[in-house]
């Protein structure tokens, strides 16, 4: 089986072991030692919370660099909604969607109308299984590998419907294919313009169906100036849009729950209060509820960390957009609903065994508890982990020395100066102490 790909890495040259990241991790990957962080894999999410965080910029997002275009014949740009307001208002949509094309794509599908689709199956999924409500949204890759590691138990609840990303790839390809006969499927790449690292890793590892339909993902920050430097010098702007407001407002969170038929959504951004949600949902505290919409980025894809502009000035930029776009431009025709549903499932990460064999795996956590009880419980994190309870983990895993916490290294330094002065007749010892005592 191919190793599973992380788009966020760790910069090493840059990283100063100042142990901010570790304490913001949703998962706990994040360990420091001799004075550098690394990333346990088996339990990143790719949320980009630790790339927010790092003071130093040492942890990077990768996505793929715009060359790959030169290996397909045809190309084919997704933007993202969250792309338009990037830019002062006077670019409007059309000025975004024509300057991808003459940045050298063949077409431009909107990724807001995948969003309207989505919108529509939803609607339709939801009448139809009330008895599984509140449904999650399975939009953000992030949230939906928070689910596999760390919630398996409302893995039952994810929207089984495939990304806005994935179905306008999926139609973006069909379509061009339709429209000039004689193209085959594989001369066609189509390429996503992010604004989050997640989804690099949800094409390279798609969890809704066996091969992603997309060959590619820019970053926001790869195209931004590119695209500034073709608007600035565009007179006509193409009228290439397929989407309303209704799915241009999914850049920012609320506007997936709002644009549903119900109103009785919860929308939750931020992969900290994401978690504290659910662990809400999983204590049967939510159950009022109809569709949890939550985004790992603080004020959804807005905030993503590959996005240029600040969160507050693009957020305002949306609402300006509210005002000069119909809600629709045109109903989903059903053709376009076509295909949406999940053809694989994500399955639960056991990223807490301790041990392949259960009964090793007993034993080991029976360790880990017995360790976990010898420390101070401060969840300093100065011994390089998030908690006390991490570092016993780390410590039965056979990563990390009982004395790596601080305190129990002092503790251990003070008993054995104790035992030298002993020895040297500096000091009595205690059962000396006893006996003076009887006499
Ligand atoms: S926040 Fe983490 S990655 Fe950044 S410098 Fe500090 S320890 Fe290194
Ligand atoms: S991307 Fe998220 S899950 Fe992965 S190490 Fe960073 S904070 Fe942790």
């Amino acid at each position: 089986m191919a190793a599973y790909y992380h788009s966020i890495v760790l910069d090493e040259k840059l990283c100063m072991g100042c142990t901010n990241c570790i304490k913001r991790c949703p998962t706990e990957a994040i360990r420091v030692h001799d004075g550098k962080a690394r990333i346990f894999n088996e339990k990143c999410i790719d949320c980009g919370e630790c790339v927010r965080t790092c003071p130093y910029h040492a942890k990077v997002a990768q996505t793929d660099s715009l060359d790959i275009m030169a290996n397909y014949k045809y190309t084919i740009a997704l933007p993202a909604p969250t792309l338009y307001m990037q830019y002062d208002l006077k670019f409007t949509r059309q000025h975004v969607v024509t300057a991808l094309k003459m940045l050298g794509f063949d077409a431009v599908y909107e990724v807001a109308r995948g969003a309207e689709i989505v919108t529509a199956v939803t609607d339709q999924y939801m009448e139809e299984h009330r008895e599984n409500l509140p449904l999650i949204s399975s939009a953000c890759p992030a949230v939906v590998r928070l689910l596999q590691a760390r919630f398996p138990s409302l893995l039952p609840r994810l929207l089984p419907i495939k990304s806005p990303m994935e179905i306008s790839a999926m139609n973006a390809r069909k379509e061009f294919c339709q429209q000039n006969p004689g193209v085959k499927s594989s001369e066609v790449g189509v390429f996503f313009i992010s604004p989050c690292a997640a989804k690099m890793t949800g094409v390279r590892n798609p969890i809704e169906l066996k091969k992603s339909n997309v060959n590619g993902v820019f970053s926001i920050k790869s195209v931004y100036f590119k695209l500034l430097k073709q608007m600035s010098k565009l007179k006509e702007p193409e009228d290439l849009l397929k989407a309303g407001y209704k799915g241009v407002r999914w850049a920012s969170i609320g506007g997936e729950a709002r644009a549903l038929k119900t109103q009785n959504v919860l929308s939750v951004d931020g992969i900290q209060n994401v978690v504290r949600i659910f662990e809400q949902l999983e204590d049967d505290k939510l159950d009022d509820v109809d569709f949890i919409e939550a985004c790992a980025c603080t004020g959804g894809c807005l905030g993503g960390p590959l996005t240029v502009e600040n969160l507050y000035v693009a957020r305002n930029r949306q609402r300006q957009h509210r005002d000069t776009t119909p809600t629709i431009l045109e109903p989903v025709a059903p053709e376009e609903m076509e295909n949406c549903m999940f053809e694989t499932y994500p399955q639960y990460l056991d990223v807490t065994t301790l041990d392949a064999d259960r009964t090793e795996a007993i034993k080991k956590l029976r360790r880990m508890n017995e360790i976990c009880e010898e420390l101070p419980k401060l969840d300093c994190g100065a011994c390089g982990a998030p908690s006390c309870r991490a570092l016993s983990e780390d410590i039965v895993r056979g990563k990390a020395n009982v004395t790596d916490c601080v305190f129990v290294l002092r503790q251990k330094v003070r008993d054995l100066a104790r035992e030298m002065m002993i020895l040297e007749g500096l000091m009595p010892s205690d059962s000396s102490k006893e006996k003076e005592n009887e006499e």
